[in-house]
């Protein structure tokens, strides 16, 4: 057994030895966790957090830290229930939608099933990257590959309900929107883009959805005007959440403001993480509110 081995069991064993508040284990005071500086190069993500973290160890101990409180534990159940809940959104879909059109049914499958799998790849990211160097360069492609997925997933609804009754047109930018998502992800998988660059990458997927916006206002049928304008208003209540994430994840508010405060809870990462469960939820409803407008829908 390894010194990291002995200190990841004591981590898990010695968990009670939380400060407490009201009753609620809040604040680790475990010394088997460690801080910035005594952790190896690859493990940094981000030097404003400082204490927290988890010793490097195997598969069965990680798995059992989601368990315990370090610095992963708020990014690792944010992410996890959010894909069990999209899970049972999912589920609910296939049964409500028995009945109705094959793409329309698709269309929301194609967005479901890419929130879930984001979800789930960041949660192994969360749980098992301080397992080696090789896994978590392994996990953190999965990882960004993951947010791409549920960028471009929440798009392909988006357009196909914009431009219900443009086939050719609605054709056009989903594979406009595949090409532009296969081509961000040679930058984004790469080692040495940096943060800020990838950031840069999740926004400018982000923003493709303005350019149909445009032409939609372009082209606007007046049978569907009031249904693309709530639409419009939800996904721009999805836009803010998105982006309000990323300019968390990007600037490290509030962990730059004040060092020590935000180890363990509300650092800017677990912050990006709400605003993504936030914002797929919001655009769940946005889809929903577009499938239930447009069954038994006839173009005119
Ligand atoms: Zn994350």
């Amino acid at each position: 057994m390894t010194q990291d081995d002995d200190l990841f069991t004591n981590l898990i064993n010695n968990n009670k030895n939380t400060k407490t508040c009201c009753g609620c284990h809040l604040i680790p005071n475990s010394p088997e966790l460690l801080d910035y500086f005594h952790i190896p190069e690859w493990y940094k993500y981000n030097s404003h957090i400082v204490y927290g973290y988890r010793p490097t160890s195997n598969f069965k101990k990680l798995t059992a830290s989601i368990f315990s409180i370090h610095n992963e534990t708020f990014n690792i159940w944010t992410h996890l229930l959010g894909a069990i809940l999209f899970i049972f959104l999912f589920i609910y879909s296939l049964i409500d939608g028995s009945n109705n059109n094959i793409y329309d049914n698709l269309s929301v499958d194609i967005f479901l099933i890419s929130t879930i799998i984001c979800f789930s790849f960041s949660t192994i990211m969360h749980t098992y990257f301080p397992m080696s160097k090789k896994i978590c360069r392994i996990l953190a492609n999965f990882d960004y590959f993951g947010i791409c997925l549920l960028i471009a997933g929440s798009y392909v609804p988006f357009i196909y309900y914009t431009f219900y009754c443009y086939f050719k047109i609605r054709t056009f930018y989903l594979i406009m929107l595949g090409i532009i998502t296969m081509g961000s992800f040679p930058i984004i998988l790469n080692h040495h883009c940096p943060q800020k660059i990838r950031s840069l990458i999740y926004i400018t997927l982000g923003l493709y959805g303005v350019i149909p916006i445009v032409h939609k206002f372009i082209v606007m049928n007046h049978h569907q005007e009031n249904i693309f304008l709530t639409e419009l208003c939800l996904i721009g209540l999805v836009a803010f959440f998105y982006i309000t994430g990323v300019l968390f994840y990007t600037i490290h508010i509030p962990e730059i403001i004040h060092e020590n405060l935000f180890n363990y809870y509300l650092s800017s990462h677990q912050i990006f993480h709400m605003c993504t469960i936030a914002g797929a939820v919001t655009h769940y409803f946005a889809i929903e509110y577009a499938y239930k407008k447009h069954i038994n829908y006839v173009c005119s």
